[in-house]
């Protein structure tokens, strides 16, 4: 992988999304619990990110793409998206990854344009994706 880090447009990810090699990872921390979120997107909260980077690189086994996101994408988005590529870098840990990208405005920016939002409770999100 490259190590550079692509913005793409909620337009773009509302087209690709249900491709099967993409994986949605929502760094948000308590707010996914109340504000709903992108359908199929995985959670691993920005508060202890590093500790779970292992978990997250097993989870999106067979996914090459990982979208990430926060409420906004301007801080814990790009850091998280950061931290995930330095760590496979280093590791030398081949796990498949070789986009890593960040939602252009977020989470909130996603439910501004009106894109669909889910508000289920299962963790992860069995909705959408590539169901
Ligand atoms: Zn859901």
């Amino acid at each position: 992988m490259s190590g550079n880090i692509i913005y793409i447009t909620g337009t773009q990810l509302l087209s690709l999304r249900k491709q099967p090699n993409i994986a949605i990872v929502d760094v948000r921390d308590d707010e996914r619990n109340y504000d709903g979120h992108i359908s199929g997107s995985l959670h691993f909260a920005s508060h202890n990110f590093s500790e779970s980077m292992p978990n997250l690189i097993h989870q999106v086994q067979g996914k090459d793409t990982l979208v990430f996101h926060c409420a906004l994408s301007q801080v814990r988005g790009p850091s998280c998206a950061r931290k995930l590529v330095n760590y496979l870098e280093e590791s030398k840990v081949d796990a498949g990854i070789k986009n890593v990208m960040i939602l252009e405005r977020g989470f909130n920016g996603w439910e501004a344009s009106g894109r669909p939002v889910c508000r289920c409770n299962n963790v992860p999100c069995k909705e959408g994706g590539s169901a």
